[in-house]
């Protein structure tokens, strides 16, 4: 649900399987976006996702990270002095592009977005949300009409 990276991640993997994935998506978005700052952890998953070279095209090369630890102190290192077989690297990323990459990734693997926000209504007696009647509905019958939406 939403254009974010999890929804978009998700739905593209879920397609590759074979699964049938939809995305509701308000393209509308708030002001501010944060998460620009990516962590080496995301880049084996940017790979996966065959988005890396685009992901690097629009966004800033980060070799390490500084931590503000107080009003005049700073604490830098860089990725590669770090013990970890992760890459020694990550991206500082505009979230409206990254956003627009993944959701793009996710409909060229198959995944429908519907351009709207989802209806999610509590399941009672629970803690439990799920999707409308209606959402659920229009989705089906939205997907059997074509297979590969916006692809
Ligand atoms: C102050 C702050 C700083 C941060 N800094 C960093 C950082 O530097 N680096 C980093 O990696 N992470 C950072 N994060 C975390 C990062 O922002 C999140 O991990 C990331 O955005 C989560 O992605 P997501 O796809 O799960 O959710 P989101 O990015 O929130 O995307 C969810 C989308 O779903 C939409 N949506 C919600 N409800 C509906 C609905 N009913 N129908 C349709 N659409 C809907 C929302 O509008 C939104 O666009 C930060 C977070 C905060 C709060």
């Amino acid at each position: 649900m939403g254009g974010g990276p999890t929804a978009s991640t998700l739905a593209t993997l879920l397609a590759r399987a074979g699964k049938r994935a939809v995305i509701f998506h308000l393209a509308k978005r708030t002001p501010l976006v944060v998460g620009e700052s990516l962590v080496p952890a995301i880049i084996p998953m940017l790979r996966l996702l065959g988005v890396e070279e685009q992901v690097k095209s629009f966004s800033t090369f980060k070799p390490g990270a500084t931590i503000n630890v107080g009003p005049k102190v700073n604490f830098s290192f860089p990725f590669d002095q770090l013990k970890m077989t992760l890459p020694k690297y990550a991206y500082n990323v505009p979230r409206d592009k990254f956003d627009e990459a993944l959701l793009e990734n996710a409909k060229k693997a198959g995944a429908k977005v519907i351009e709207s926000a989802a209806n999610v209504e509590r399941v009672s007696g629970t803690d439990r949300v799920r999707l409308s009647d209606e959402n659920v509905q229009g989705s089906w019958r939205r997907t059997v009409r074509s297979p590969r939406p916006h692809c």
